[in-house]
C-alpha cells in the first residue's frame, strides 16, 4: 500500500527531523567518561519537549556489545566508562516520526564507528524511488565488509508512519534474496550496525522499554493497573520507558500488565559473541532521484 502524505504531513516529518538533529548533537556532547547515563537520557528527552517535539521512544544509550534497546532505569547510578555508546533518538511531531542514531566512541575503536557511518552514507547514496531494498542491503554489507567487519544481519531499517515507529518495509543490512521496491514519498529509517563479532543479536534478560500490545485493550479491574495502563495509552503504540512512570507498587503493576499481555517489553539486544557494535541511522523521505534526509 502506498502512503501519500500531504505537504502538511511532510512538513511535520521535517520538523521532527530538525528537532532530532539538534537534540542528537547536544546529547552526544554530554556522553563523556564519568557522565551519568540517566542524566544524559533525561536531558535528551527534555530537550525534545523544549524544542516542541515529543520523544517517539525513550532515549536509547546502548553500550558496547548491546546493540539497541537499552535505556536507564529510574534509579540508575551508572556512568559512562570507556564504552562504545550508541545514542538512538526518536522524535515525533503530531505522530510523524524522526529516528536517528550515532555512535559516540569512548573506547578507541574509530574504524568500527566509521564502518557503520560509511555504510549509512553508501545506502543514502544508493536510495531512490524504484530501488529494491536488496540493493540497499548489499551496499551496506559491502561498505562494512571493506572495513573488515560484519553487519548485524538480524537488525534492519524500517518504514515509519504516523505514531508507528516500525512498519514495513524492512531495510536489510545484508544482501538478501527477496526485497521490496521503494516508492516516492515513502519515509524510511536506514540503520546499519557494524561489529567485529558474528553479526547477530539476541535478546538479553533485561529490559526497561515497553509498548502496549493493543490500542483498544480490555482495561484491568485492579484500579492501580487500570490507571497505569490508561497513562501508557497516551503513547499509543509507541515505546515508553519504565522510568517515565512512578507510584506505589509500580514494579508489581508493570509485572501484572505484562503477565496479562497488555504490555510487552523490548529486551536489550546483545551481540551473540559479546563483541563491540557500532550504529548509524538517519530517516529519509524517498524522492524520484534520491532521498531527502530529515535528520540532518
Ligand atoms: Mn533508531
Ligand atoms: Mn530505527
Amino acid at each position: 500500500m502506498n502512503t501519500h502524505y500531504t505537504s502538511e504531513e511532510i512538513e511535520k516529518y521535517r520538523q521532527a527531523g530538525k528537532i532530532l538533529a539538534e537534540v542528537r548533537e547536544q546529547t552526544a556532547k554530554r556522553i563523556t567518561v564519568g557522565a551519568s547515563i540517566l542524566e544524559t537520557a533525561v536531558f535528551s528527552e527534555n530537550l525534545i519537549r523544549d524544542l516542541g517535539g515529543q520523544p517517539a521512544f525513550p532515549c536509547n544509550l546502548s553500550l558496547n556489545e548491546d546493540a539497541a534497546h537499552y535505556t536507564p532505569g529510574a534509579d540508575d547510578t551508572a556512568v559512562f566508562g570507556e564504552d562504545m555508546v550508541k545514542l538512538d533518538i526518536g522524535v515525533h511531531v503530531d505522530g510523524y516520526i524522526a529516528d536517528s542514531a550515532l555512535t559516540v566512541d569512548l573506547s578507541d575503536h574509530p574504524e568500527l564507528v566509521d564502518a557503520s557511518k560509511a555504510a549509512l552514507e553508501s545506502a543514502i547514496g544508493a536510495i531512490h524511488a524504484g530501488i529494491d531494498t536488496r540493493e540497499i542491503g548489499a551496499a551496506i554489507e559491502e561498505a562494512i565488509g571493506e572495513f573488515g567487519y560484519r553487519p548485524i544481519s538480524n537488525l534492519t531499517g524500517h518504514g515509519l508512519a504516523q505514531y508507528l515507529a516500525h512498519v514495513p518495509p524492512s531495510i536489510p543490512n545484508i544482501h538478501t534474496r527477496t526485497g521490496t521496491v521503494l516508492y516516492e514519498g515513502q519515509v524510511v529509517a536506514i540503520e546499519p550496525f557494524a561489529t567485529e563479532g558474528e553479526g547477530k543479536v539476541r535478546d538479553a534478560t533485561r529490559w526497561e522499554i515497553y509498548h502496549i500490545t493493543t490500542e483498544n485493550p480490555q482495561l484491568p479491574r485492579i484500579p492501580r493497573a487500570r490507571a497505569l495502563l490508561k497513562a501508557m495509552m497516551e503513547y499509543k503504540t509507541l515505546p515508553f520507558a519504565r522510568r517515565w512512570f512512578s507510584g506505589e507498587k509500580i514494579d508489581l503493576t508493570f509485572r501484572q500488565l505484562t503477565k496479562a499481555g497488555l504490555i510487552k517489553p523490548y529486551p536489550v539486544l546483545r551481540e551473540v559473541t559479546g563483541a563491540l557494535v557500532s550504529q548509524a541511522e538517519h530517516t529519509v523521505i524517498v524522492t524520484e532521484n534520491g532521498c531527502e534526509v530529515t535528520t540532518v
